[in-house]
């Protein structure tokens, strides 16, 4: 029996957006935190380097926003860079007044302007200004967050619940557009209830997902995109997507980053026949930025049509490589990989998705009662290239700045009336899923040939033919069978698939993270790529 909640805030998605905004809501307002999976299965978890913001004296507001300015190729809005790094400070204190144990600086002399916590610096940062809690900053980040939450009774924390779509007036056929909340998939018993609120969040991460190789975990599906989509928000720039460089190829290896640190200690790229190939595309070599290797990798593996190339360290001495990198050389090992004497099966693999549903500095989408945060949002903050540590930053300062919204907000918003149940008197149990596991990996992988790091006109227009079929297929499942989580998911990745197709074709340039090979040059006028579900194709 399906059943029915009613909370004041709904926000789907557990990372660092999500529980930012909840913890923000004072303790009277009734809130739930939905997550697909285990609460910490986003992103966030895994995030290793840390969060970029002006703490230290010698550093300034100006000196972060130019180098975001610089990073995003002429596409970020500097009205939204500001707003993220002039809260930079205040995120960062209301973090450590959390209890994230960030790492401290005990060498500094505190009284002359240093600040007490360590800080490093990232590609494109021209201070140090990256607070980190050692080299697992995601982790102490959420689990201090988790921590708060539980503790606070009007938040409802609520593990495998899928949502699978929201719930609008339109939707409903009342008149006005207001976001009323979410039908959500519970894991447990299979059904699917009804959530009512006066505010749903879309908190729900990026959509890495939908390229074969990516460093994400599995959830990174672009729920809340295709959801917010169906729902009738506008995204932007959908084409730039972030591939590292350097992630482990090994079938058994799931999303494994392989530190640029290695890269940066001396390690070389090699082809499969042992030749070196970075200063053909660069002076710099295996230092030149990470889309540039990225891009050079991605053409050697399809010119020579191979599945991977392989980084080398193993010219240094064995105690050295195990000192430096404790984690690549005992993971490599499990695999049977010994970097001290081989080299390692590298591929560049998706990273982060820069754009996404469009947003205010509130985190208000267009649709009224409706918020997007984090990696789901496009905030105009990352342009055409997102710059290192600043994704965790925007979580936390449009979490605070959304909640203070709805805060404002709630007084006048009364809590909607009773909703439909979710109808499943049509559908029947699958017995041919199959076709899930079948559609998902072709998807992936055209996505990843046919969408990747250098892309063509053809190759888009192929993907393109073969998205709207396979979506086609999608629909006609979804109508008939009862939804799951690998449906719900394979639904949205292939509609955010076909989004990002239509955006890079919209891009006749390149620009930042989207490069093609028909439009070589990058155009003088910058412009966003919005797309707008209520303007038909
Ligand atoms: C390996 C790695 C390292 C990184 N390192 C850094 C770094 O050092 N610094 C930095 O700034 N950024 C880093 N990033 C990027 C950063 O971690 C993410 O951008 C950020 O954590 C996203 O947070 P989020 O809250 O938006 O989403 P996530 O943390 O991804 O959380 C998404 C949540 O939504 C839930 N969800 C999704 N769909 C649904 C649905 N349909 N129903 C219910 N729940 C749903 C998931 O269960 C999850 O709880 C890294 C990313 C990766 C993968």
């Amino acid at each position: 029996m399906t059943q029915q909640f009613q909370h004041d805030v709904l926000v789907i998605g557990s990372g660092a957006a999500g529980l930012s905004l909840a913890l923000n809501l004072p303790s009277d307002v009734r809130v739930a935190v939905l997550s697909k999976g285990d609460l910490h299965n986003g992103s966030t978890f895994w995030a290793q380097g840390g969060v970029a913001a002006v703490l230290d004296d010698t550093d300034t507001v100006q000196s972060h926003v130019e180098d975001t300015l610089n990073a995003g190729g002429g596409l970020c809005h500097e009205d939204a860079v500001r707003f993220t790094v002039e809260h930079s400070r205040e995120a960062i204190e209301w973090l450590i007044a959390q209890g994230v144990p960030f790492t401290r600086d005990d060498s500094s002399e505190h009284d002359d302007g240093h600040f007490e916590y360590h800080l490093t610096r990232e590609g494109g940062h021209s201070h140090r200004r990256i607070i980190h809690a050692a080299d697992a900053t995601g982790a102490a980040i959420f689990t201090a967050l988790l921590e708060q939450a539980r503790q606070r009774p009007n938040i409802e924390l609520l593990e495998q619940r899928v949502a699978v779509d929201l719930i609008t007036e339109r939707r409903l056929g009342l008149s006005g557009d207001r976001c009323l909340g979410a039908y959500v998939l519970d894991r447990r018993s299979g059904e699917v209830d009804t959530f009512g609120a006066r505010f749903t969040i879309v908190a729900t991460g990026g959509a890495a997902k939908v390229y074969l190789y990516t460093s994400n975990p599995d959830g990174a599906c672009g729920d809340g995109i295709a959801m917010a989509w169906r729902a009738g928000c506008r995204v932007a720039n959908l084409e730039f997507n972030q591939f590292h460089p350097t992630c482990l190829y090994h079938p058994q290896a799931k999303s494994f980053l392989v530190t640029e640190a290695l890269r940066g200690e001396g390690a070389i790229l090699k082809l499969p026949n042992g030749d070196r190939f970075m200063p053909r595309f660069d002076p710099r070599g295996e230092l030149a930025p990470r889309d540039i290797v990225a891009r050079a990798i991605d053409h050697e593996m399809k010119r020579l049509g191979v599945d991977c190339v392989y980084l080398d360290i193993s010219h240094k001495p064995a105690e050295f490589v195990k000192a430096h990198f404790p984690t690549v050389y005992e993971r490599c090992l499990t695999f049977g990989i010994d970097i001290t004497r081989q080299p390692i099966p590298v591929v560049p693999a998706a990273h982060y998705t820069c754009g996404g549903v469009m947003v205010d500095q509130q985190g208000r989408t267009d649709v009224p009662g409706l918020y997007a945060i984090g990696e789901t949002s496009f905030t105009g903050l990352h342009g055409a290239n997102r710059m290192a540590s600043n994704s965790l930053l925007e979580c936390f300062v449009y979490g605070r700045s959304a909640a203070a919204d709805i805060i404002a907000q709630l007084p006048s918003t009364p809590m909607p009336e009773q909703l439909p149940r979710w109808d499943a008197s049509q559908v029947t149990d699958s017995d041919e899923d199959v076709i899930i596991a079948h559609n998902w990996d072709e998807l992936r992988r055209f996505m990843w040939d046919y969408v990747g790091i250098v892309r063509t006109t053809k190759r888009l227009q192929r993907a393109q033919h073969r998205v709207r079929l396979l979506l086609d297929e999608i629909d006609e499942f979804y109508s008939n069978y009862k939804v799951s989580r690998d449906l719900i998911e394979l639904r949205n990745l292939a509609q955010v698939a076909e989004l990002m197709i239509r955006s890079a074709m919209e891009r006749k340039e390149s620009r930042g993270l989207h490069y093609t090979l028909d439009y070589p040059l990058m155009l003088d006028e910058a412009v966003d790529t919005v797309l707008d579900p209520n303007t038909a194709v």
